[in-house]
């Protein structure tokens, strides 16, 4: 039997409201909509920690971060670690990590399991990166989404074509500070993009939200805005100049990283490998655009936990199909490794996307998942560290007020705080429901379902759950 290829393609912060393919209302990204179009599109998909290097080293390892020890941006994953890229080639695919990388430099912390890698070092540069390419520093002129995708085509047209491939192509793109390239630096110069629903979020009834400092009109940096803001606005009017500013440049950097995805279906179709081939488009979290006045992610709520997770593979997916049971970063690995025929290790957390990809669902299909955000009042976005869960209906956050020991946290209590949301009668999130007598059953329910989750995950509650 033939084995099929994986092509893992993982863009930096791209929020799935931001490609057409799932019903954007600010831009258009064509070649993403064919993996869509061609393929399945995953309405369900979160991450277990939204921030990138934890959500990196849990795709790697399919382990959720308190096993896999990348609880924050400051922690490094140890190459050691058992992951699936070691797996699959240690069964006889040819392997290569190209792009952003974000898990740590030198021993221990060099991507392990590829046969070749080639990473930008920490967040990376959009314009003539630094890169480690198996350890040794090279510079090469150009913008990083291109960059990342000649590397990626070069791997792809020296590797042996008897063997199967895992290539990851992981672009720095769309993070901060949105860097446009060249090419796309006039698109949407004569439009207003329009702003979300909760633009004015007053974050009543969430102190959290309140207290976090990623707020459009109030916490971009002249490097994020690149103007100097007009004088004379009114403060409504400085708001919409500065979202503007935000979202054009984010728009841009998507709009290469849709480029350079299309040169890569195209590439696999010139070489006859888009029948064999299973193709991702992923971020490593997603991205508040506006939405609650905010950029960033971190938070527990919808825009930042959602993941897009777009899948193209003839041989197993009918086209145009769509997926609304949850699917996990955590069940990446055991994903492609069942793919691959390889036997998933004992140690990893997540289950096989493979049903749901063929268009079942098991009986026993998750229906809630446990999310932790442990990073406790880091220096820039000051978000309190919180744990939770979150079924098909409902989504309970619990603001635990503490660092306890997490890197890159600032060791001081926050208030304890929980928050209840409705996502069918309230999707936005704006009304926390906590403490509200007519919920205080489906509170207790979501307790129960908080704790089962953490045990089943090797996690341990904070305190009592009271
Ligand atoms: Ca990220």
């Amino acid at each position: 039997m033939t084995r099929p290829n994986i092509l893992f393609i993982m863009s930096d912060d791209h929020a799935a409201h931001a490609i057409s393919a799932y019903g954007s209302r600010i831009n258009a990204t064509p070649n993403l909509d064919r993996i869509a179009h061609e393929g399945m599109r995953f309405d369900n998909c979160f991450c277990t920690n939204s921030i990138c290097a934890p959500s990196r080293a849990t795709i790697l390892t399919g382990m959720y971060n308190h096993e896999n020890g990348v609880r924050t941006l400051a922690d490094k994953l140890d190459g050691r670690l058992l992951n699936f890229p070691q797996l699959l080639r240690s069964s006889g695919y040819q392997t290569a990590m190209i792009g952003k990388w974000h898990l740590g430099h030198g021993w221990p912390n060099d991507p392990t399991g590829f046969d070749y890698w080639n990473v930008l070092p920490g967040q990376g540069e959009y314009f003539d990166p630094p890169m480690y390419e198996m350890g040794h520093e090279v510079q090469i002129p150009g913008y990083a989404t291109d960059i990342i995708t000649d590397l990626s085509l070069n791997w792809l047209e020296q590797r042996d074509p008897n063997r199967p491939f895992l290539l990851m192509c992981h672009h720095k793109a769309p993070h901060r500070p949105w860097r446009p390239d060249e090419k796309h630096q006039q698109l949407y110069e004569d439009v207003d993009i329009p702003v979300p629903e909760t633009f004015d979020d007053d974050y009543h009834t969430r102190m959290a939200a309140e207290a976090a400092r990623m707020r459009i009109d109030r916490d971009l940096t002249p490097e994020d805005l690149k103007a100097p803001v007009p004088e004379g606005l009114s403060p409504e009017a400085e708001k919409a100049w500065k979202y503007q500013r935000y979202i054009k440049d984010y728009l841009r950097c998507v709009a290469s990283i849709d480029d350079n995805v299309g040169r890569i279906l195209d590439y696999l179709d010139a070489n006859g490998l888009t029948e064999n081939t299973m193709v991702i488009y992923t971020s490593d979290q997603g991205f508040f655009l506006g939405d609650h006045g905010w950029f960033d992610k971190r938070f527990m709520y919808e825009e930042s936990l959602r993941m897009p997770f777009l899948v193209r593979y003839p041989k197993e997916i009918a086209p145009g199909s769509r997926c609304s049971a949850m699917a996990l970063n955590v069940d990446f690995a055991p994903t492609f490794l069942d793919l691959a025929g390889v036997a998933i290790p004992e140690t990893f957390q997540g289950r096989s996307l493979r049903p749901l990809l063929q268009g079942t669902i098991p009986t026993d299909w998750q229906t809630a998942m446990y999310y932790r955000y442990w990073m406790h009042l880091d220096s820039i976005h000051r978000v309190w560290a919180h744990y939770g869960v979150r079924t098909e209906r409902y989504k309970l956050i619990y603001y635990y007020g503490e660092a306890l020991g997490s890197t890159g946290s600032e060791d001081r209590s926050t208030p304890k705080t929980w928050e209840l949301f409705d996502l069918h009668d309230d999707p936005q999130e704006l009304h926390n429901l906590y403490g509200d007598p007519t919920y205080q059953h489906i509170v207790t329910e979501l307790k129960t379902q908080l704790s089962t989750l953490q045990t089943r995950v090797h996690d341990v509650s904070v305190d009592a759950v009271d």
